[in-house]
């Protein structure tokens, strides 16, 4: 094996996408020299956003892919929202890296393995967590305790969220804090009037504008990045050449690439992490050249693992020793266990009469949201925990003629004029840590560099479920509560996997003896290894985690380097 165990490097970044970027970031920043290795392909901002402001008419089968592709290649990806021919290109491929889950349990594992990760795909929907979120473990004593509180994130939100750029409302609710946001997107006539309606015929609901991380107002710092304001050009998951949306590649990675500090390896796979006994330490990396297959390994003085929640846990399940005989890190046993992903399948959908004089002005970057409410202030028995919404209003264009009924002159004059308003939303559940939910490797069968893939078996509970039929009537009232009409409400159960948030398995806790990582994101078994990215989370909450992920990022960032300095690890 070649070795490269040169020690030049003060900490080594597993992973370039949202955790990694802001690892890499806050790492550089403080002085540390960083060593940052990608599995994926090399991404240049802009010059790689191959098929952004491209037409339908462009692409080779008009923006559809080839059903024997997708059936051979991403059938697995296929299944997410965002996955097109336009943006293809930013998700795995699935024959080449594969998994296994139970055939009656799927778990839909949505990833991008490129420099940049999902920072470049992902919707941008950016909320806190807030007090009542970290206390709920330990108040109603599902999982273990967060060894941290909202006051310690706190300042830590402010600090990414003043770097990305969230754009967003102040609405002063506890349950969802507010930030240093920029300017709000503006909430059309319809939105504002189902708000007025809804918030005065359910007090404790409210409907406000999607919190999301894209610049209304770039700061100094911002544009000192090369990133401007929003267009609302709302193609952001084929990449952003205006850096808008906050990426790796647009924010992140050219802040800790102007410090000088740091060197980025693309088509590095880590396949384990190197622990010295002696020292009682991590010392390094082995990798896997992605093109090559050549194994090599990377030395440092701390390593922080930011590959995405699943993919952190598979390089420490296979990062044994004599020490740590099933996994580094993992004497508590805790490691692989207690995934989730957020609980979703209800859409409301209906129509609004009036405005009929009005339309959309262009396209927006954000939808609405609707915080949660049931057991904040409205208590619910059924079950624990809550849920919130996204969703929007529009007017559908002569477009609606893809699905719309009809033929003939009559129709065709009809779709001259814009269809009646309508508004959809979806939900978003928190899903309880239970330990049955878990990933282990396989003991036979290996990826094409001879990494033992993983085994996911992950299920929603009970209480989960119960949650989705009152997420369903909760839906209905909000509506009927706006005056909608032709109200319709679906519920399909997702696969946990598919909202995109998978979280925990290797979860942060007071105990050694039942969590794998401390109140700083540091192993309590090995003191100079960091976890940063989902696998950390102890609970999901309902709200979309990746700015908890930059804020955890930047936190346990700052701390090491502190220990460093002061020789602690
Ligand atoms: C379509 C879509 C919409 C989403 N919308 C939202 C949203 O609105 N709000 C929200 O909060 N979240 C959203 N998410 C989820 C969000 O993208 C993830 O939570 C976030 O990207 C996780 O950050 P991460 O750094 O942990 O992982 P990633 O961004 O996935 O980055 C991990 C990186 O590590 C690399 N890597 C993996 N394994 C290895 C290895 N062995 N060696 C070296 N490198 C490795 C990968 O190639 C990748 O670049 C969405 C995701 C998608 C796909």
């Amino acid at each position: 094996m070649a070795s490269d165990m040169t020690n030049d490097f003060d900490a080594i970044v597993v992973g370039s996408g949202i955790s990694g970027g802001f690892a890499a970031k806050e790492l550089t920043e403080r002085g540390l020299k960083v060593l940052l290795l990608e599995r994926g392909r090399n991404v240049t901002h802009r010059a790689d956003y191959t098929t952004e402001g491209k037409g339908n008419w462009q692409l080779p089968y008009y923006g559809q892919i080839p059903e024997d592709v997708v059936e051979s290649d991403y059938f697995v990806q296929k299944d997410c929202y965002a996955f097109s021919d336009f943006t293809k290109h930013f998700f795995v491929n699935d024959r080449e890296h594969p998994y296994a889950t139970p055939e009656d349990k799927p778990f839909p594992w949505i990833r991008g393995y490129h420099l940049g990760g999902r920072s470049l795909t992902w919707h941008r929907q950016s909320y806190r967590l807030s007090e009542m979120d970290f206390e709920a473990n330990k108040l109603d004593g599902h999982g273990v305790d967060w060894p941290i509180r909202y006051s310690d994130l706190a300042p830590w939100y402010d600090h990414v969220e003043t770097f990305a750029g969230i754009s967003g409302s102040v609405v002063g609710l506890p349950q969802l804090p507010d930030g240093p946001f920029q300017p709000p997107f503006p909430m059309n006539c319809v939105e504002l009037e189902m708000k007025d309606r809804i918030e005065s015929a359910l007090p404790g609901r409210h409907l406000i504008i999607g919190r999301t991380a894209h610049l209304t107002e770039p700061t100094e710092e911002q544009m000192s990045l090369g990133r401007g304001r929003c267009m609302n050009r709302s193609e952001c998951q084929r990449g952003c050449s205006i850096g808008a949306y906050f990426s790796s590649l647009s924010a992140t990675l050219p802040a800790a690439n102007r410090t000088g500090n740091l060197t980025t390896v693309t088509d590095a796979i880590v396949e384990s992490v190197i622990y010295d006994a002696d020292g009682q330490r991590a010392s390094g990396v082995r990798v896997v050249d992605a093109n090559t297959k050549e194994r090599r390994t990377y030395g440092g003085r701390t390593v922080f693992l930011c590959a995405s929640t699943l993919a952190t846990t598979q390089i420490m399940l296979n990062s044994r020793s004599e020490r740590f005989p099933n996994g580094i890190a993992n004497s508590s046993g805790t490691l692989g266990h207690y995934l989730m992903d957020h609980l979703g399948g209800v859409q409301a959908w209906g129509t609004f009469s009036g405005h009929e004089d009005k339309y959309e002005s262009g396209r927006r970057a954000t939808g609405c949201y609707i915080p949660r409410f049931r057991n904040v202030t409205d208590e619910d028995e059924r079950f624990l925990r809550g849920y919130g919404y996204q969703g929007a209003a529009h007017r559908p264009s002569w477009a609606r003629s893809r699905w719309a009924q009809g033929i003939g002159a009559d129709f065709k004059a009809e779709l001259r004029q814009p269809g009646s308003w309508e508004f959809g939303m979806g939900g978003f559940g928190e899903m309880l840590p239970a330990e049955r939910n878990r990933v282990w490797l396989d003991d036979s069968e290996t990826d094409q560099w001879g990494i033992p893939i993983l085994n996911i078996d992950c299920e929603h509970g009970e209480n989960d479920l119960a949650m989705l039929d009152a997420m369903a009537e909760d839906a209905r009232e909000l509506l009927e509560a706006a005056g909608l009409e032709n109200i319709g409400v679906s519920k399909n159960p997702t696969p946990p996997g598919l909202l995109i948030h998978e979280m925990g398995t290797a979860r942060m806790g007071h105990d050694p003896a039942t969590s794998v990582l401390n109140k700083y994101n540091q192993a309590h078994d090995v003191p100079n290894l960091f976890v940063t990215d989902g696998a950390c989370m102890t609970s999901s909450a309902c709200q979309n985690p990746s700015l908890t992920y930059m804020a955890l990022t930047a936190r346990a960032s700052a701390a090491a380097v502190d220990m460093l300095k002061e020789g602690a690890i």
